[in-house]
């Protein structure tokens, strides 16, 4: 039979979907590069963290580093921002002609003036001048940002919370002050919620922006049974990254429909299955074991 045409009350929802660039963490490994993660909505796309690696993913994935404007850091850790003037300079290169904005906690701008002003500031006055094909430097903004209502238009929000990520480790006060770490809700006109957890243990900040989202990027470093009887993975575990039992009950819990596990240690196969039957304990619904270039539709 065919097909009901069309009738006024249907709407086109625009295409949304997530895609991980980079599911790995600081260490160097040729398949998992550094924790990026892209979402695409519509025409728009969103850059969350600049791990190293992304830009060559992003060409591997077929986008085009000159279409990104907006990008999102969680925290300062090297793997999330060792490409970020890669990033920055790079979509430049490649037909960026507005400016960008980065998103990030406190620290996020001064960051991004050190790379502009100083580390990179020769490359990008050499290119101006010398290579005025490019049509001149595109400006980049950086916007320090606290929990709340990071962008909001009529097509989607992004709001970000404070995650606990190795703050009680026993670092000085002043350390640990200055040490924010966020996680993102991505969310549509129509409801569609993507959350990114950034770096984070089982907290009450995940948790809130994770509530009844449809797909939650979630940082899963080591399996239960790696940490059982190795006191430096379960001290990870303890303190600065969720291990398989804390991602699946923050998903199961915050009733996440799609729980996608990234920022992945190495693991033998035989661990990699492990990692699985472990989440599957505990959380019954759609899973996705991440990988670079792992793509989720909504
Ligand atoms: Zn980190």
């Amino acid at each position: 039979m065919d097909k009901p045409a069309p009738t006024t009350e249907d709407q086109v929802e625009t295409e949304l979907s997530v895609r991980l660039l980079g599911s790995g963490g600081p260490w160097v490994d040729a398949h998992r590069f550094g924790p990026s993660t892209l979402i695409r909505f519509g025409d728009e796309r969103l850059l969350f963290d600049t791990g190293r690696g992304v830009g060559i993913r992003m060409v591997q994935a077929g986008e085009e580093p000159g279409d990104l404007d907006t990008v999102f850091i969680t925290h300062h850790h090297l793997d999330h921002i060792s490409d970020l003037a890669d990033v920055m300079i790079t979509s430049w290169l490649r037909g960026r002609r507005r400016e960008m904005t980065i998103y990030g906690p406190p620290g996020t701008k001064a960051i991004v003036d050190a790379l502009l002003n100083l580390v990179y500031a020769k490359d990008i006055e050499w290119r101006s001048v010398g290579e005025p094909t490019w049509g001149g430097w595109q400006p980049v903004r950086a916007v320090d940002v606290e929990p709340g209502v990071v962008v909001a238009n009529d097509r989607w929000t992004v709001s970000c919370d404070y995650v606990v990520h190795g703050h009680k480790l026993g670092f000085r006060k002043e350390f640990v002050k200055n040490w924010k770490c966020l996680g993102y809700r991505f969310e549509d006109a129509g409801g569609r919620a993507i959350v990114v957890s950034g770096d984070t243990i089982d907290c009450g900040g995940i948790r809130r922006l994770a509530k009844d989202a449809d797909v939650l990027v979630q940082c899963c470093f080591a399996n239960r049974g790696e940490c059982e009887g190795n006191p430096h993975l379960d001290r990870v575990a303890e303190f600065t990254l969720a291990d398989t039992r804390q991602a699946a009950t923050i998903a199961q819990e915050c009733n996440v429909r799609h729980l996608v596990v990234t920022h992945i240690r190495p693991k033998s196969r035989e661990r990699m299955a492990e990692m699985r039957r472990e989440i599957r304990q505990v959380f019954r619904r759609k899973l996705t074991v991440g990988r670079d270039m792992a793509l989720v539709r909504l």
